[in-house]
């Protein structure tokens, strides 16, 4: 009896056996998208293989109601690929097809055919300088042997890594192959895609959030049938079904956004590696300040190092500024007078500023005056953060919306008042004192969709404003050639957040800001305010010396066993009753540290401790961390997901957390 066996998007560690529709071959449903009844639902499973099995009355197995696809979307590929997955972090098959192709129901149909032209390059090419070229013909000589290989480009900001990109892409599209290029943040679409259109004209597939799932399953064809060349997009566009990669670029490497914290928790970088081995193509991981996991490697010789060490046309990086906000902090301007003369200066020579801060709203803290008690969330374990126009506060993490309160829920006092500076209030601050000045603000309450990151860029590049104010969706990639003053109004938003990597970050976050100035032919200036201006993450950034900052943040990272010294997973225990979670997560912790004293005895456990955020939409979090091996930490996990429906609270389980908050 020839029967199918199915791949469902549910998280048991099986596939189930349906049988072809009366009208369908198995020939014609293996390697497709199928319909099918599971218990009392209907779901859309991967019908990746056919079986012959021993007929058995006993056995009703159910049919298949529809094949979804004329054509087979699981290849070999695809196949090994989900198996890969499913292994290394721990979901079914059925979770990580799901997760490689997209979920829109939309029959391929109606889809149009291949269109047969040619690629044309346009002759818009830079003159690259001698770093460049290395750079370039290292990458080529091994797209020519066909062989994978790994590289870290290490370029400081404005070295030209984009243009080492273009050529390392066109190279490969010479030689009939295809590439993807990922970007960690949306806002940096259209600038790439810009930059990328004038060199390879409509050969471009863009992949990102913004994008509808019958959009996002048109590329998925169009990449499968060589109508695009390229993919260009966030983390999933990883999964961009090309027949034969050349090339993968993944830009600003270290942004934790290549990491998927949902199931499965699948790391973009770890993917182009895999697909990189299985096509023979050459992996590009770029950056300004590699993370301290891929730059260990390149010293290593795990992976392949090419330095870009200056910036191009031989541009002097920024001269950085630091500012003390200490005594200062209960001014009732963030903005210090050194800052604001710099700005109106720069208005003055009408050149373009930016101004960072990682905090959107007005002010991020509600209080009463009498008290001192936080207006928190009614349902996190967070402070409510007040926005203006209109004035309502909002929690950043659940959504929850209110009305200001008229009194403390504590002592009753109407004395309340609001305290900290977001990017809403340094907005007022900017049209109060620079009446004039053309200001545009991008953060997450002003960017709703493609079109105002497009805004955004075509804005600030056409030199319509003079001030681009905004949260991180600013720091990084964005290349202004006007811009000549880059303010980081607080640079201590994430340096003592209670994580392994948010030195890292603060080191990055500063250095990417900087970055964004002077890259054009006006000289660049940074300030960078901070209440810690001897923190070692902040004196090496006004350096531009990532390589004295590794080497102090690597020894941190080894005598304290975190990555990239050790692997690690984080099992989160979630419940709305309180008690519950944290009976659940003794209980799981001790059955673990059996496990361990049988098994395992070289992994290390932490916890169960209070998420940062302890609460979040009324549900509980806590956190167990795995140290250790990375194949003794996924045997562990697997104990852990084959009995972890016997607990009441939920548990998850992510591979390589980017962050254990
Ligand atoms: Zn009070
Ligand atoms: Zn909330």
């Amino acid at each position: 009896m020839i029967v199918l066996d199915v791949a469902v998007p549910v998280p048991l560690n099986k596939t189930f056996h349906y049988l072809p529709p009366e009208y369908a071959n198995p020939e014609n449903v293996v390697g497709r998208r199928v319909k099918i009844p599971f218990g009392k639902r209907i779901l859309t499973g991967y019908a990746a293989a056919y079986l012959d099995i021993e007929k058995n009355s006993s056995l009703k197995l159910k049919q298949i109601i529809e094949v979804i696809d004329e054509e087979v979307l699981i290849n070999d590929e695809t196949r090994k690929l989900a198996d890969y997955m499913s292994k290394n972090y721990i979901c079914s098959l059925g979770e990580a097809y799901a997760s490689i192709i997209p979920v829109s129901m939309k029959s391929s149909k109606r889809i149009s055919k291949k269109t047969k032209d040619a690629f044309e390059i346009s002759d818009k090419r830079h003159v690259l300088n001698a770093c460049q070229r290395n750079a370039v013909s290292v990458i080529n000589a091994d797209l020519d042997k066909n062989s994978c290989s790994v590289f870290l480009v290490h370029g400081v900001t404005a070295s030209g890594k984009t243009e080492v990109y273009i050529n390392a892409m066109e190279y490969a599209l010479n030689q009939d192959k295809n590439a993807i290029t990922l970007i960690p943040e949306i806002s940096l679409t259209p600038q790439f895609l810009d930059v990328m259109t004038k060199r390879f004209g409509s050969n471009i597939g863009v992949w990102h959030s913004g994008i509808t799932n019958v959009e996002k399953y048109k590329l998925f064809h169009k990449a499968k049938t060589g109508e695009i060349k390229i993919m260009l997009g966030a983390r999933s566009a990883i999964f961009a079904p090309f027949k034969k990669l050349g090339v993968i670029i993944i830009d600003e490497e270290h942004e934790h956004t290549y990491k998927q914290e949902q199931k499965p928790s699948y790391d973009a970088r770890e993917i182009a590696k895999w697909r990189g081995k299985y096509h023979n193509a050459v992996v590009v991981l770029g950056s300004a300040t590699p993370s301290l996991e891929t730059y260990k490697d390149a010293l290593e010789n795990k992976i392949g190092l090419i330095e870009l060490r200056e910036r191009v046309d031989k541009k002097e990086l920024p001269e950085v500024k630091i500012i003390s906000l200490k005594e200062r902090l209960f001014k009732t301007s963030l903005l210090l007078p050194e800052t604001v003369d710099a700005i109106s200066k720069a208005l003055a020579r009408k050149e373009q500023i930016i101004v960072f801060l990682n905090r959107r709203g007005y002010s991020p803290a509600i209080m009463c005056k009498k008290c001192g008690s936080v207006y928190q969330c009614p349902k996190c374990s967070i402070s409510m953060v007040f926005h203006r126009n209109p004035d309502l506060a909002k929690c950043h993490y659940c959504g929850e919306t209110k009305y200001l309160p008229l009194t403390c829920s504590v002592c009753k006092s109407r004395e309340l008042a609001v305290f900290g500076t977001g990017t809403q209030k340094v907005e007022d601050e900017l049209k109060r004192l620079f009446k004039n000045a053309k200001i545009f603000r991008l953060d997450g309450d002003t960017a709703s969709n493609k079109k105002s990151y497009a805004n955004a860029y075509n804005g600030v590049k056409n030199e319509e404003y003079d001030i681009l104010l905004g949260t991180q969706m600013i720091a990084k990639g964005f290349d202004f050639p006007r811009v000549s003053l880059a303010c980081v109004i607080d640079a201590d938003t994430s340096l003592y957040l209670p994580g392994f990597k948010s030195v890292e970050r603060t080191f990055q976050l500063i250095t990417q800001v900087a970055g964004r100035s002077g890259r054009g032919n006006v000289k660049g200036s940074v300030i960078v305010q901070t209440n810690n201006p001897y923190h070692y993450a902040i004196e090496h950034a006004k350096n531009h010396d990532f390589l004295s900052f590794y080497n102090v943040e690597i020894e941190h990272r080894r005598k304290l066993l975190y990555p990239p010294f050790c692997n690690i997973a984080k099992i989160v225990v979630r419940n709305k009753n309180e008690q519950k979670v944290d009976e659940d997560s003794e209980n799981l912790l001790s059955y673990l540290k059996n496990l361990c004293n049988s098994y395992f005895i070289d992994l290390k456990l932490l916890g169960p401790v209070p998420a940062y955020i302890a609460k979040l939409n009324n549900t509980h979090r806590r956190h167990i961390i795995i140290k250790g091996e990375r194949e003794k930490i996924l045997h562990l996990a697997r104990f852990v997901e084959s009995f972890k429906q016997s607990f009441g609270s939920f548990i998850g389980i992510e591979i390589m957390p980017s962050e254990l908050l």
